[in-house]
């Protein structure tokens, strides 16, 4: 419509009054234009209903386009997260402050922190930089560069040091900006455990190779000094202050057909014969069995037992656990030179490997220090005169070998505790 002074064509213009005839002439003219201008407002009013249907369509489609992207996006985002706290590595990302921005399950299960502790923290304040810095992540955002595969020990909120296996790298937006940097990172213990098993088990091997050879280069010729020595002291009158000296030979010689005794056992592969047998009735044996010859010594040392009410029963090489009682008991009277009493304990317990039968052995000896409770495991180590150091080695090999464990408690002066557990 042009904009000139003309009113608009849809108001009802009433004609200047002349006569009858040109008056209505002229209604009939306005009524006509009055029905042509509804009409056009009707189709007006038609074509922008028309519109605003189309635009509503238009604006429904672009909405459920929206909510197909933005449930799209979430999808994408859940299966990322998902994906994160998935993953059995933890996995640690920092802003360029050095703010944690993401910890995930696995991270919260190895550092023992949760979530809502650390997001927003400081890594410094958080992680610590007890590690060096330069096996950070706040290295890598100072220097924009990464390392992998590396090793640190981490402190635990727990106060546990253990063994982590990590890298970092910076992290980027699609146009290649800084945002950050991550952290990726494993427990390392279990690996270190079983590297430890693995190299133990060479040096077995090896040391159970020469042991073989040695053993027997060396049994023959002390068969012989035995003999020889039995021969010298048949000779000798009973009298002869040279008796004396032929003895000493002769418990040499015994010493060390024990020690290679001993090492033999130790380093000979173990081969189990397992049962299923109630524990109690086999500690039972071993401790009647040492009470014996504790008798014959005459040494003044009781056994007392805290036993279970009912059976336990674990499948057991009952021979060789009978060694390992032995053993035990042999230590702990040895630790008690004036006498005393042993406790002898068989009880249950679970823990999150699952249930165990615990067999423990407590004497109130004189205790082992703190520096030599870690070297007792070492072959050879031995703090006594005639010891062979294989006794708890033999143990821990055969207690092992039944995936059970052995650990020592032990408080010098006081006495020490042997803690056997074998799975139920
Ligand atoms: P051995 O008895 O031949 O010395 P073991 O392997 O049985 O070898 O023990 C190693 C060392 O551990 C002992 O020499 C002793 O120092 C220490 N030990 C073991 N058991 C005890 C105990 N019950 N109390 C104190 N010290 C112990
Ligand atoms: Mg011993």
């Amino acid at each position: 419509m042009t904009s000139d002074a003309r009113p608009p064509e849809h108001v009802l213009q009433m004609p200047p009054p002349t006569d009858a005839a040109p008056l209505e002439e002229a209604f009939a003219d306005s009524f006509v234009l009055f029905n042509e201008t509804t009409r056009r407002y009707m189709e007006a009013y038609k074509q922008l209903e028309e519109q605003f249907e189309y635009l509503n369509v238009k604006l429904e489609e672009t909405n459920r386009e929206l909510r197909i992207s933005l449930e799209e996006k979430d999808r994408v985002s859940n299966y990322l997260n998902n994906i994160l706290e998935s993953m059995s590595g933890g996995v640690l990302v920092t802003d360029l402050d050095g703010n944690i921005t993401v910890f995930n399950r696995a991270a919260e299960a190895i550092t023992g922190r949760s979530q809502d502790e650390v997001l927003g923290k400081s890594y410094e304040e958080v992680i610590g930089l007890d590690a060096g810095r330069q096996s950070t992540v706040l290295h890598t955002l100072e220097t924009s560069k990464g390392v992998s595969s590396k090793e640190k020990d981490l402190k635990r909120a727990d106060g546990r040091t253990i063994p982590l296996g990590f890298s970092t790298s910076l992290v980027r937006d699609a146009e290649g900006q800084i945002l950050g940097a991550a952290e990726v990172f494993n427990d390392l213990t279990e690996m270190k455990r079983l590297e430890e098993q693995v190299r133990r088990m060479h040096t077995l091997a090896a040391l159970g190779e020469m042991a073989a050879t040695v053993a027997h280069e060396i049994r023959n010729p002390l068969g012989g000094i035995a003999s020889f020595a039995n021969l010298l002291e048949r000779d000798l009158e009973t009298d002869d202050p040279s008796r004396r000296l032929v003895r000493k030979i002769t418990e040499g010689v015994a010493r060390l057909n024990r020690i290679v005794s001993s090492l033999l056992s130790y380093t000979r592969p173990l081969n189990l014969n397992t049962h299923p047998v109630d524990l109690m009735q086999t500690v039972e044996e071993a401790a009647a069995f040492f009470e014996i010859d504790l008798e014959r010594k005459q040494q003044a040392v009781e056994i007392r037992r805290l036993f279970l009410e009912t059976p336990c029963v674990c499948q057991v090489d009952t021979e060789q656990f009978h060694q390992v009682i032995l053993n035990l008991l042999l230590n702990a009277t040895q630790a008690m030179p004036e006498g005393g009493t042993i406790e002898l304990e068989v009880a249950q317990t679970s823990d999150a490997d699952g249930d165990w039968i615990v067999t423990r052995v407590r004497d109130t000896g004189m205790g082992i220090d703190e520096e030599l409770q870690e070297k007792l495991f070492t072959p050879f180590f031995t703090t006594k005169e005639d010891g062979t150091g294989l006794g708890l080695v033999t143990s821990r090999k055969i207690i092992e070998a039944h995936g059970g464990n052995i650990v020592v408690d032990s408080t010098p002066g006081d006495g020490t505790c042997f803690t056997i557990a074998l799975p139920l």
